[in-house]
């Protein structure tokens, strides 16, 4: 295979963006992938104004959001879901023009060589690149299984389905609601998991019952069963399901240290930990990202410089202490009980508007992430307060870590 200066392995949105960006940059760019042109099968949701300076084709917008931990609001903030056929289009077709490669294999190793790196695939190729960008996703490709037992997973069951009756007020997003009158007695305290939910158009509905975050994981069948008590619950089963939604993900990776590769996207670890959201972050990221690749391609000669700095754009000083506070945070949010966490929830959206949408779009510096987590905390009840106080006592490293290291 030729060799190109940069291989992106994957193609989902953080591969698929950046094989783009980097070839519109003129940088001699190839993507490996198991099929570029498989069609993204997730309902990527994102807030509208995350995406405003982005060139991002929605399929749905909704300006009517309502969360509901233990009592409802409406969130003066538009939210969208992405059309993942035009986006996919759209950077499939810019990466073609600006002459990207592509290459359909399985990527099953890599190797450090004095230029760069060599990527074996399943059919015994060498692909050899200065830099390999991983974007292959939640699953390490070529590492050994990390230890999983500190990871903790969001997990959801959704369908996409006609309803006699309207789930949810029609026109809306539920984006998070977790009323739990359909559950027994300590289900909910013991496993919390909310509804998810959006209008799709006449009698179509997207409804999804969600884990913010277990460790470990809660089942499928767990929150499929739930996701069924809850709609019967409620005199609205769907009518007919059109399509079937699993979800897990591990919602507290640590950044990888540098390294020869440079992992990008769900392999970076760049979802947020106490939301589960990260399309959005990595599609701003990308510009960023391929600009600064571009350069070190340019002026190093080391390929171990060049991936130190391709490191250094998918993690910035200010986003590794940003990432290691939402972290402590989701460690306090484990070890909430559920009414806990909608007591929490309640707290975190009476913010005023500005410090929630900062916290969640990842805009906060760290010194504001920290001051947005003291005033929730201040806001929260006595209970919810203990318990948060508590982890802080459990995690002192985390939360030093994150005040401390740069
Ligand atoms: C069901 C679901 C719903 C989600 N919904 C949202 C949402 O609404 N909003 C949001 O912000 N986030 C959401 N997320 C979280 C996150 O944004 C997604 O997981 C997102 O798909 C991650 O993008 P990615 O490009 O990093 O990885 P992926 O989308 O997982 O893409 C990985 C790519 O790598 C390829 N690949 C994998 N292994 C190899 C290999 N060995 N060799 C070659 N190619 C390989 C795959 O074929 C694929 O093309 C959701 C996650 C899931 C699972």
């Amino acid at each position: 295979m030729r060799r190109v200066d940069v291989l992106v392995i994957g193609s989902g949105p953080s591969g698929l963006a950046l094989t783009s960006a980097l070839a519109s940059n003129g940088v001699a760019v190839a993507n490996l992938s198991l099929d570029a042109h498989a069609r993204w099968p997730q309902t990527y949701g994102a807030w509208e104004d995350e995406l405003s300076d982005l060139d991002v084709p929605t399929s749905h917008r909704w300006s009517r959001v309502f969360v509901h931990p233990k009592r409802e609001r409406a969130l003066q903030r538009a939210y969208v879901l992405l059309d993942n056929e035009a986006l996919q289009n759209q950077l499939r077709e810019r990466a073609a023009r600006d002459g990207a490669a592509w290459r359909a294999a399985r990527a099953v190793e890599v190797r450090a060589t004095p230029q760069g790196s060599v990527v074996l695939d399943a059919h015994g190729r060498s692909h050899h690149a200065r830099l390999v960008v991983n974007a292959s996703g939640h699953v390490d490709f070529d590492a050994a299984a990390p230890s999983t037992s500190r990871l903790a997973f969001q997990a959801a069951y959704g369908v996409v389905a006609t309803f006699d009756r309207p789930p949810i007020k029609p026109g809306s997003v539920a984006w998070m609601d977790y009323r739990a009158e359909h559950l027994r007695p300590g289900e909910f305290d013991a496993a919390p998991t909310f509804l998810y939910a959006m209008h799709l158009g006449g009698d179509r509905y997207f409804v999804e019952e969600t884990s913010l975050a277990a460790r470990p994981a809660l089942s499928t069948d767990v929150l499929r069963d739930r996701l069924q008590r809850r709609l019967a619950w409620n005199g609205t089963p769907p009518a007919h399901v059109e399509h079937v939604e699993r979800c897990l993900f591990p919602m507290n990776r640590s950044p990888a240290p540098p390294s020869r590769v440079v992992a990008f996207g769900g392999a970076a670890g760049l979802v947020h930990p106490a939301s589960g959201f990260m399309v959005a972050h990595a599609l701003r990221l990308t510009r960023s990202v391929a600009a600064e690749i571009t350069l070190a391609l340019q002026q190093e000669a080391r390929a171990d410089d060049v991936s130190k700095r391709a490191w250094r754009a998918v993690w910035p000083s200010d986003a590794r202490r940003a990432h290691r506070l939402y972290t402590f945070g989701l460690e306090a949010l484990l070890r909430l009980r559920g009414a806990e966490l909608a007591e929490f929830f309640d707290a975190f959206f009476d913010l005023p508007s500005d410090r929630w949408r900062a916290f969640l779009s990842r805009t906060a510096a760290p010194a504001d992430v920290a001051a947005i987590m003291l005033q929730v905390f201040t806001r929260a009840p006595n209970a919810v307060r203990l318990s948060l106080a508590r982890s802080a006592l459990h995690e002192p490293r985390t939360l030093l870590g994150a005040a401390l290291k740069r």
